[in-house]
């Protein structure tokens, strides 16, 4: 029996060194993918539930090693968050959509809100403002097209810092979107306080519908709740006839999921977007 534990201690420390292995490989080459050029934008559009039409895209990062693999940022926005890499990758993100967005202005493309997501590092600690002032003004791409998406969790961790940062960001034109909502603890008293323009329903809440009566309740009850304090409210993840369904009679303003699409890098979104408006 003592030998038995001590194998199962030794088995728990290999794992673990294997994990905190794998954990530093990822940074150490993460470091080099931003210089190397291996960050790709991915686009996904956001859709008016009541008219079919894509009015929007949400950006997402992709990490493409020369090996040609793909790394999902599930596997590396959490490890670029606590080293501190997440603001050279998250302005990184900024800019390329805003270029590319305003690439897409110039070639005639109908004008697309932009989405882009701010990790809580980058919102907090960094001059975000003065980030997408400079970017904006470099790219050329207009403030009222750029959507800057924040999770419930970087909202409440300094609130009056955050609330003056969103301040500062909405003086600017842009548009702000609590991300992820209803998987933290925000209140409806403190979402009030804040100048956002729109809540992105989680996917938690959209994935079980039509068979969870209760997501079907909350997700109801969000849309109220959006609507009464004037925001634009998006589901994601809608993946079903039946989810788009159930929004419409909720009049949920837009939806994205794989149901219309997955993420598509810049060339396939734009590819998508022709065949899709000549549907
Ligand atoms: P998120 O902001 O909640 O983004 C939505 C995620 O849901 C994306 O995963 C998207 O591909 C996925 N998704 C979209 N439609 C569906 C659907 O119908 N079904 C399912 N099952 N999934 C769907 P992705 O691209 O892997 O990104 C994961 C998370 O990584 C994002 O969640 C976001 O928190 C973070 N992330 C991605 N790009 C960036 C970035 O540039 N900066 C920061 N700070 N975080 C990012
Ligand atoms: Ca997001
Ligand atoms: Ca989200
Ligand atoms: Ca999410």
């Amino acid at each position: 029996a003592k030998n038995e534990g001590r194998n199962r201690f030794k088995y728990f420390s290999e794992e673990l060194t294997r994990a905190a292995r794998e954990r530093i490989d990822i940074e150490i080459r993460l470091r080099q993918a931003i210089e190397l050029g291996e960050l790709r934008v991915f686009f996904q559009p956001q859709v008016d539930v009541e008219t079919g039409e894509i009015l929007a895209a949400e950006a997402l990062v992709r990490w493409q090693t020369a090996t040609g693999e793909t790394v999902l940022p599930t596997r590396f926005i959490p490890i670029a968050e606590e080293t501190g890499l997440i603001t050279a990758i998250g302005n990184w993100v900024l800019r390329e959509t805003c270029r590319q967005g305003r690439e897409w202005l110039d070639a005639g493309l109908p004008p697309l809100r932009l989405a882009v997501n701010l990790s809580p590092q980058q919102f907090l600690h960094s001059d975000i403002r003065a980030e997408v002032t400079k970017t904006l003004r470099e790219t050329g791409f207009p403030a009222h097209l750029l959507e800057l998406e924040l999770t419930e969790s970087a909202l409440m961790k300094r609130e009056k810092e955050a609330i003056q940062i969103l301040h500062n960001l909405h003086d600017l034109g842009v548009h702000l979107a609590i991300d992820d909502f209803g998987t933290g603890y925000s209140s409806l008293a403190y979402l009030k306080l804040l100048p956002l323009d729109v809540l992105k329903i989680d996917r938690s809440f959209i994935e079980d519908i039509p068979h969870h009566t209760d997501d079907m309740e909350i997700t109801a009850t969000i849309i109220a709740m959006a609507k009464n304090l004037r925001m634009r409210v998006i589901a994601e993840g809608v993946e079903t006839a039946e989810q788009l369904a159930f929004l419409k009679t909720r009049q949920c303003d837009l939806y994205q999921g794989f149901l219309t699409s997955a993420p598509l890098c810049a060339l396939e979104f734009s590819a998508f977007l022709a065949a899709y408006r000549r549907e």
